[in-house]
Protein backbone atom coordinates (compact mmCIF):
# COMPACT_ATOMS: atom_id res chain seq x y z
CA UNK A 1 0.00 0.00 0.00
CA UNK A 2 2.47 2.22 0.72
CA UNK A 3 5.09 1.75 -1.76
CA UNK A 4 2.60 2.30 -4.57
CA UNK A 5 2.13 5.52 -2.94
CA UNK A 6 5.70 7.11 -2.51
CA UNK A 7 6.80 5.78 -6.01
CA UNK A 8 4.68 8.21 -8.16
CA UNK A 9 5.36 11.12 -5.63
CA UNK A 10 8.98 10.23 -5.85
CA UNK A 11 8.92 10.04 -10.13
CA UNK A 12 7.06 13.45 -9.91
CA UNK A 13 10.46 15.14 -7.68
CA UNK A 14 12.72 13.14 -9.68
CA UNK A 15 11.55 14.41 -12.75
CA UNK A 16 10.64 18.25 -11.56
CA UNK A 17 14.35 17.92 -10.37
CA UNK A 18 15.58 17.03 -14.13
CA UNK A 19 13.38 19.44 -15.75
CA UNK A 20 15.12 21.97 -13.45
CA UNK A 21 18.42 21.19 -14.33
CA UNK A 22 17.51 20.91 -18.47
CA UNK A 23 16.52 24.74 -17.64
CA UNK A 24 19.09 26.20 -15.54
CA UNK A 25 21.59 24.75 -18.34
CA UNK A 26 19.70 26.22 -21.31
CA UNK A 27 19.40 29.17 -20.14
CA UNK A 28 23.18 29.56 -19.53
CA UNK A 29 23.57 28.54 -23.02
CA UNK A 30 22.24 31.49 -24.57
CA UNK A 31 24.48 34.35 -22.99
CA UNK A 32 27.19 35.60 -25.09
CA UNK A 33 30.14 37.47 -24.21
CA UNK A 34 30.57 41.06 -24.64
CA UNK A 35 32.99 40.49 -27.24
CA UNK A 36 31.14 37.53 -28.83
CA UNK A 37 33.41 35.20 -26.90
CA UNK A 38 32.84 31.49 -25.56
CA UNK A 39 32.46 32.35 -21.35
CA UNK A 40 33.89 29.95 -19.32
CA UNK A 41 31.75 28.79 -17.04
CA UNK A 42 34.42 26.89 -14.51
CA UNK A 43 35.77 29.86 -14.58
CA UNK A 44 34.80 32.42 -10.84
CA UNK A 45 34.42 34.58 -12.31
CA UNK A 46 33.31 33.68 -15.37
CA UNK A 47 35.45 34.76 -17.98
CA UNK A 48 35.26 35.07 -21.68
CA UNK A 49 37.64 33.47 -24.40
CA UNK A 50 37.91 35.53 -27.91
CA UNK A 51 40.06 35.01 -30.57
CA UNK A 52 41.01 38.79 -31.97
CA UNK A 53 41.55 39.25 -35.47
CA UNK A 54 45.28 39.18 -35.47
CA UNK A 55 44.97 35.46 -33.58
CA UNK A 56 45.49 36.24 -29.96
CA UNK A 57 43.82 35.20 -27.17
CA UNK A 58 41.75 37.60 -25.18
CA UNK A 59 39.99 37.12 -21.35
CA UNK A 60 37.83 39.27 -20.13
CA UNK A 61 36.19 38.78 -16.94
CA UNK A 62 32.26 39.30 -16.21
CA UNK A 63 29.99 39.24 -14.12
CA UNK A 64 26.72 37.58 -13.78
CA UNK A 65 24.89 39.44 -16.13
CA UNK A 66 28.13 38.93 -18.82
CA UNK A 67 29.08 42.54 -18.64
CA UNK A 68 33.11 43.22 -18.48
CA UNK A 69 34.91 43.37 -14.67
CA UNK A 70 38.83 44.55 -14.01
CA UNK A 71 40.74 41.62 -13.90
CA UNK A 72 42.22 41.28 -10.29
CA UNK A 73 45.07 39.86 -10.35
CA UNK A 74 44.65 36.46 -11.61
CA UNK A 75 47.47 34.25 -13.64
CA UNK A 76 46.02 32.71 -16.53
CA UNK A 77 47.68 30.18 -18.27
CA UNK A 78 46.13 28.81 -22.00
CA UNK A 79 47.74 25.74 -23.97
CA UNK A 80 46.36 25.46 -27.23
CA UNK A 81 48.14 24.34 -30.72
CA UNK A 82 48.71 20.60 -31.91
CA UNK A 83 48.79 18.36 -29.55
CA UNK A 84 52.41 17.65 -30.64
CA UNK A 85 53.69 20.99 -30.55
CA UNK A 86 51.35 22.46 -27.85
CA UNK A 87 51.68 26.76 -27.46
CA UNK A 88 51.77 27.57 -23.84
CA UNK A 89 50.16 31.47 -23.75
CA UNK A 90 50.46 33.93 -21.17
CA UNK A 91 48.80 37.12 -20.74
CA UNK A 92 49.28 40.79 -20.12
CA UNK A 93 46.72 42.86 -18.80
CA UNK A 94 45.84 45.74 -21.47
CA UNK A 95 43.39 48.04 -20.60
CA UNK A 96 41.39 45.51 -18.06
CA UNK A 97 41.18 42.79 -20.35
CA UNK A 98 44.09 40.04 -20.27
CA UNK A 99 45.48 39.89 -24.01
CA UNK A 100 48.34 36.83 -25.25
CA UNK A 101 51.87 37.43 -25.55
CA UNK A 102 51.54 34.15 -28.28
CA UNK A 103 49.39 34.02 -31.03
CA UNK A 104 47.01 31.13 -31.82
CA UNK A 105 48.70 28.71 -34.26
CA UNK A 106 47.51 28.92 -37.92
CA UNK A 107 45.40 25.91 -38.35
CA UNK A 108 41.54 24.95 -36.63
CA UNK A 109 40.33 22.59 -34.13
CA UNK A 110 42.92 22.69 -31.44
CA UNK A 111 41.97 21.79 -27.75
CA UNK A 112 42.25 24.52 -25.36
CA UNK A 113 42.83 24.34 -21.71
CA UNK A 114 42.71 27.46 -19.68
CA UNK A 115 43.82 27.66 -16.47
CA UNK A 116 43.02 30.67 -14.02
CA UNK A 117 44.37 31.06 -10.66
CA UNK A 118 43.50 33.49 -8.14
CA UNK A 119 46.64 34.22 -6.40
CA UNK A 120 50.46 32.17 -6.56
CA UNK A 121 49.48 29.35 -4.45
CA UNK A 122 46.14 28.92 -5.15
CA UNK A 123 44.50 25.60 -6.65
CA UNK A 124 44.07 26.68 -10.72
CA UNK A 125 40.37 26.88 -12.84
CA UNK A 126 40.35 25.14 -15.51
CA UNK A 127 37.66 24.78 -18.54
CA UNK A 128 38.85 22.76 -21.54
CA UNK A 129 37.05 23.05 -25.25
CA UNK A 130 37.78 22.70 -29.05
CA UNK A 131 38.77 26.11 -30.34
CA UNK A 132 36.31 25.61 -33.60
CA UNK A 133 36.78 28.78 -35.21
CA UNK A 134 34.71 28.47 -38.27
CA UNK A 135 31.77 30.47 -38.30
CA UNK A 136 28.31 29.04 -37.08
CA UNK A 137 26.07 29.65 -39.91
CA UNK A 138 23.03 30.08 -37.75
CA UNK A 139 24.01 32.63 -35.15
CA UNK A 140 27.34 33.89 -36.55
CA UNK A 141 29.64 33.36 -34.39
CA UNK A 142 32.85 30.99 -34.42
CA UNK A 143 31.77 27.52 -33.38
CA UNK A 144 33.70 27.63 -30.19
CA UNK A 145 31.47 30.64 -28.94
CA UNK A 146 28.11 29.48 -30.48
CA UNK A 147 25.22 29.98 -28.16
CA UNK A 148 22.64 28.27 -30.67
CA UNK A 149 20.67 24.84 -29.71
CA UNK A 150 21.51 23.47 -33.17
CA UNK A 151 24.30 19.93 -32.94
CA UNK A 152 27.39 20.02 -33.13
ZN1 LIG B 1 25.53 29.09 -33.65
Amino acid sequence: MKTTRILPLAIAILSSLALQAGDNHTHEKKVPGPNGGRILRSIEPHAEFFVTADRKVQLTFVDDEGKAIAPAGQIVIVTTGERSAPVKMTFANNDNVLVSDQSVPLGNNFPVVVQVKTGPDSKPLVEKFTLNLSKCSVCNLSEYACICEHAH
